[in-house]
């Protein structure tokens, strides 16, 4: 597998700290298991960061969640747990499955012709913030803006915009400049694991009629 598209140092730097929200830690974890350079860049600054660590005091929950995440990605294969989940998700890597495995999935929802997405429970972001997003191939995503950062691991399939191919493990980092139309790739389901801050907006027609239903 070659991952092609990074975080930025920043969140990395951040990831290391343990000052991301559980969401987006859990989308870089998704992207550090499936990229070793990362892995090691992640390594060093905690190697290096650990007075910074001690002045930040982050919040419990993310230091748990940091804990938790790097376990997963460290943890044996073949937890029943993960078994069960994998079955859920088909072709999800399974470090991927056992990054998912403590947190409750809700049902698919449908959001538009050929895209449909499920909530990741995670107890300090309640309100659907993260969340997978499954688009069947050569469905173009609903065109959308919004008023915070979105952060996007690939775990299945691949879609395409201006700034390239997105496969698994590779992470999109939009801010709320960005303004894309993303279009999966023929042939297999894509599946994203997504982290939103602010709000989502739809925009155009399509948007309009689904805005009402989709509470993200
Ligand atoms: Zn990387």
């Amino acid at each position: 597998m070659t991952v092609a598209h990074h975080p930025t140092e920043a969140t990395l730097a951040a990831f290391a700290a343990g000052t991301l929200d559980e969401g987006r830690m859990l989308v870089v974890a998704a992207h550090l298991a499936a990229c070793p350079d990362c892995r090691r860049s992640v390594r060093m600054l905690e190697a290096t960061g650990g007075v910074m660590l001690d002045d930040l005091a982050p919040a419990d929950f993310a230091a748990d969640g940091l804990v938790r995440a790097m376990a997963q990605l460290d943890a044996p294969p073949a937890a029943p747990v993960a078994a069960r989940r994998a079955e859920t998700i088909p072709g999800l890597m399974p470090a991927h499955a056992r990054l998912l495995a403590p947190y409750d999935l809700g049902p698919w929802r449908w959001v538009g012709p050929g895209v449909s997405w499920r909530m990741v429970d995670a107890p300090t972001l309640p309100g659907g913030r993260v969340f997978l997003l499954k688009a069947t191939g050569g469905t173009a995503l609903p065109d959308h803006t919004h008023t915070g950062t979105e952060l996007t691991c690939v775990l299945t399939g691949a879609f395409r915009h201006e700034h390239g191919r997105y496969g698994p493990g590779d992470i999109d980092e939009a801010d709320d400049e960005v303004d894309h139309t993303p279009v999966v790739e023929a042939g297999s389901d894509c599946i994203c694991l997504v982290a939103m801050q602010g709000r989502l907006k739809l925009n155009g027609l399509l948007g309009r009629v689904l805005q009402p239903f989709v509470r993200l």
